[in-house]
């Protein structure tokens, strides 16, 4: 049953109660005050003054007239017949007497002494009832009835039946405002919350549930709804975002590796055709044929280890010294281009790390620092510690690079210049391998760049305690 369907059948059997509580009192009410009357009439009756003998003028007692005048007295005969002498007090014409049947009144008619027996009548005219009670003389010859209007008590009642109606209307009005502002206030935010999930689950992402603050239980259900909805949200567009750069990544591994293959197999159908007859032409297809396997293979390689550093396999780590790191990769460098100066200052740091990865690291700078500028430009490598961290420093003074470029070096196949870096033999691949390597460790890979002002880039990574400690020493020994 829906909570709506609830709230409204707890109301109805709210007003059902309260109805049938009313009517269950009203009765036992009217008992009560027709008893006391009762109780009146009985004690007035009971009076020396009525049930005497015949002759006697009925009415009140010399002295007591005010006391009987709300009484009507009437005494007949033996018979319960010729009312014809009453109350000189009552008047007929102001209220219509009761209507006073012989039957009614011999069945009812008690001895002085005994318990009268009251009983009620309708009046003469209209719709009036009377209690009376009815006694007989001693010689029983006389019958005195004594009445009074229950007039009083029917308008009591009204007004208490008023009351009643007036008190059930308020209780239920203010029972249906409750229910309404409940349902207003608990339901319809549900309900809202509901059509949203429906539109959610037909795949609309964006909408949010509208709630009222924090103050309500169904506003801290909206509030919580609407965080997790912004996760599922966030979770969603990176996971496309992943998707997407995966199939973007696929697709330029294809690219790249289309080149050198369609190279090699135009010499290859060269050959097959007869355009390579002499030794020379053939010489150089193969050159150019191994150049572009190499290049092949190289791209391979960097593939692979992207591969692998994107599956976020644990490290092969041991203690590195980077500095030593440097050294290796300064020499490999200078032995490579002899006569480009290449400045080293090297600080002693000891890492956690692969030591694969970081020679890696290094050598892709120092390539890149010989690729991407001209012969002879000198070349400054730097390893120390800053702010807490292990910092390898590869600056060079050449060409350097626009902002929009620098903005862009670490992504995957970017060049900024395709076809030269492609002729240098850059996989375009050099620099993501760089950044993935920090961001492996824990670190992180940045640019700074200018154009004409050289190139820098920063890798830094979080020293290993050992470092710290050694760090520590140096700075407290002179
Ligand atoms: P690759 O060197 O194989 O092209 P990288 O990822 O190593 O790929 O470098 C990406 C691009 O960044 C290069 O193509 C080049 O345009 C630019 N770049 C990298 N290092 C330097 C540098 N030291 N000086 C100027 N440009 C550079």
């Amino acid at each position: 049953m829906s909570l709506r369907r609830r709230v409204l059948v707890g109301f109805l059997a709210v007003a059902a109660v309260l109805v049938i509580t009313n009517l269950a009192l009203s009765s036992p009410l009217r008992s009560f005050l027709v008893d006391r009357v009762d109780r009146q009439l009985i004690d007035v009756a009971s009076r020396p003054v009525f049930g005497g003998d015949r002759g006697r003028a009925p009415g009140p007692p010399p002295g007591e007239s005010q006391t009987f005048t709300e009484y009507f007295i009437a005494v007949g005969d033996r018979n319960a017949a010729n009312f014809s002498r009453r109350s000189s007090a009552f008047s007929d014409e102001e209220q219509p007497p009761p209507r006073l049947e012989q039957a009614q009144v011999l069945a009812h008619a008690t001895r002085r002494g005994v318990p009268p027996r009251p009983f009620t009548a309708l009046a003469e005219r209209g719709r009036e009832s009377w209690r009376l009670v009815a006694v007989s003389s001693p010689r029983a010859d006389q019958i005195t009835v004594v009445g009074t209007s229950l007039d009083e008590v029917d308008a009591t009642l009204g007004r208490i039946r008023l009351v009643q109606l007036a008190g059930t209307t308020a209780v239920l009005l203010a029972l249906g405002v409750v229910s309404w502002w409940m349902l207003h206030l608990g339901v319809h935010p549900l309900e809202d919350m509901a059509r949203t999930a429906d539109a959610i689950a037909g795949g609309d992402l964006s909408r949010r549930v509208d709630h009222p603050g924090q103050k309500t239980e169904t506003g801290r259900l909206g509030k919580a709804l609407n965080s997790m909805l912004e996760r599922i949200e966030d979770a969603f567009r990176a996971r496309e975002e992943s998707e997407e750069r995966v199939r973007r990544f696929a697709a330029d591994a294809s690219h790249e590796l289309r080149t050198p293959l369609t190279s090699i197999q135009g010499y290859t159908e060269l050959w097959r055709a007869g355009g390579l007859a002499s030794e020379e032409t053939l010489a150089e297809a193969m050159r150019r044929m191994e150049q572009e396997a190499r290049r092949m293979a190289a791209l391979v390689e960097d593939l692979l280890l992207l591969a692998r550093l994107d599956q976020h396999r644990p490290l092969e780590r041991s203690t590195v010294r980077l500095d030593e790191l440097a050294a290796d990769g300064v020499r490999d460098a200078r032995a490579v281009e002899p006569d480009r100066p290449i400045d080293a200052s090297l600080e002693p740091v000891v890492l956690d790390g692969d030591e694969m990865y970081l020679r890696q690291a290094v050598a892709n700078l120092l390539t890149n620092a010989r690729v991407h500028t001209p012969a002879g430009t000198p070349v400054r490598v730097s390893v120390g510690v800053n702010e807490g961290h292990a910092r390898l420093e590869v600056a060079d003074g050449g060409p350097g690079m626009d902002p929009a470029t620098v903005a862009k070096v670490f992504e995957r196949f970017f060049r900024a210049d395709p076809s030269r870096a492609r002729a240098a033999g850059g996989t375009g691949l050099g620099l993501a391998i760089v950044a993935a390597i920090a961001e492996a460790h824990g670190g992180r890979a940045v640019a700074d760049s200018q154009l004409g002002r050289g190139s820098t880039f920063v890798v830094e990574l979080p020293l290993s305690l050992g470092s710290v400690q050694a760090a520590l020493l140096r700075r407290e020994l002179p």
